[in-house]
Order: structure tokens, then sequence, then C-alpha cells
């Protein structure tokens, strides 16, 4: 694959959660739906919205390691997912960071403003609203990928992945037919509809999602009951009790 179709291919993915950790699987458990943009013709001296960014060929200018500042490079099989350095002389050589580290890098040093942060309405991108957990590399959103950090916040302090506020007791969560939750993260129930109504092949024809109301207690955490004290890295969630007892939408 080229860059440019790498690009593309991820771009059609809005979110697909766990990428980060196995790609084939996401791609299994979230299957690739139509860009809700796709026919929109791009207005004279703007970009398409398909055009691959710079530092989709090369990230060294864009991401400076945190260790010593030179820049990164994409880790191979992993590209457009994991950055690494490539400085034999630095402690952090040849340990992958994922993009959403690297761009907190950069906004850190005052080189990219941040600007999915919590809030509503939300930033307007790319024609689409930027939830609270995409990450945004200069104006450009990593659609396919999470902010770890953020998706952390979400899970412990029972926050929305939309706007990044609380939630009450009983939120939405998209869910697949394996009872898989969709970024690991519930929303409120109009962050849910602005989701479903500006990326429509999520709930629509063909997929493999369904919309279902759940309190912290109905989730599980790597298959254990969400611990009160919170998780230090992100859980895989689940919904057991929905893949059994509630039909699934069929293509
Ligand atoms: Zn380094
Ligand atoms: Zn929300």
């Amino acid at each position: 694959m080229t860059v440019e179709q790498t690009w593309r291919a991820r771009s059609t993915v809005h979110d697909i959660g766990d990428a980060e950790r196995d790609p084939r699987r996401a791609s299994r458990v979230y299957p690739a739906g139509p860009r809700s943009h796709g026919g929109q013709v791009p207005k004279d001296g703007m970009r398409s919205t398909t055009e691959a960014p710079e530092w989709c060929l090369d990230p060294r200018p864009w991401f400076p390691c945190p260790e010593c500042g030179e820049g990164l490079f994409w880790e191979d099989l992993q590209h457009g997912v994991q950055l690494i350095c490539a400085n034999y002389q630095c402690s952090s050589a040849g340990m992958s960071l994922p993009v959403w580290r690297a761009q907190q890098h950069r906004e850190d040093l005052g080189l990219d403003a941040p600007v999915s942060e919590a809030g509503w309405p939300r930033p307007a991108l790319e024609g689409l609203p930027v939830p609270y957990i995409t990450p945004v590399t200069s104006g450009r959103p990593w659609w396919g990928l999470t902010h770890g950090a953020r998706v952390v916040r979400c899970q412990n302090q029972w926050c929305c992945q939309v706007c990044g506020f609380g939630l009450p007791p009983r939120a939405w969560v998209l869910v697949n037919t394996f009872g898989d939750v969709l970024s690991s993260s519930a929303m409120h129930e109009k962050c849910l509809q602005m989701s479903t109504s500006t990326c429509p092949h999520l709930l629509g024809p063909g997929s493999r999602l369904r919309q279902a109301e759940v309190e912290r207690s109905d989730i599980l955490g790597d298959g254990e009951p969400l611990s009160e004290r919170g998780a230090l890295t992100r859980e895989h969630w689940t919904v057991p009790t929905l893949n059994t007892s509630t039909s699934i939408s069929t293509p």
C-alpha cells in the first residue's frame, strides 16, 4: 500500500478504537463505512479532504522525540499509528510511541494548539465534528485513532467520549455483535445522536453496531467488573449481557 492508500483506508474508519492495540481485530470488529463527506467537492484553494498530510510520508519534521528531540519515524507495519525514535543514542530508541502521545508532546512544546478538548459544541474539521478522544495534528483529525489518556479519563471518571463532560448514571454506547464497546467509552444521548447523524454508517444498513443504554455496572473492562479506583491503562470494554439477550441489526 502506498502512503496515500494507507491514509485513505484509515480515513474511512471514523473510530476504530482499539486499533492501536491490534489493527486486524479493529478492522474486523468495526467495519469501515463510507466517508460521510466523501461526496463533497473541495472548494478552490482548499486542500482535498482525502489528500494525505505531509506527516504521513515523513513524520520527522512534525513529531520530535520527547527524549532526544530528533524527528520520529513511522514504525514498520504500524504506519500512521505508532512512531519510533531511530537515534541509537536516545534512551527511548526503538520504543514505539502512539500518535496521540507524540501529538501531546507537540502541544506541550507549543508546536500545535490543542483543538479537541472537552466542550460543546464540538469543533468541526474536514466537515465533521471532532470528538474529545480524537487526536488532531495541525487541524487534521486522526479519525481512526484515539487519544489514549483521554480514553482512560473517560473510563475512570465516567466521561463522554464525544464532549468530554461527565455522564449521568445511565449513558449510551455503541456495541458490535460481540458486545465490544466502540472506543471503549460511553456517550451522552445528544452526543450519540450527533455522532450517528453525522456518521450515518455507524448505525446504517450493513452496520454491525447497535446503540445501547447502559450503567457502569453493565460494563466489563478487560473481562472484569469496572473497579471504582479506576484503571491505569485503557481497558477493553464489553457489554456481555447485550450479546445474547437482544437482537442485533443485520445487513
Ligand atoms: Zn529519541
Ligand atoms: Zn457528551
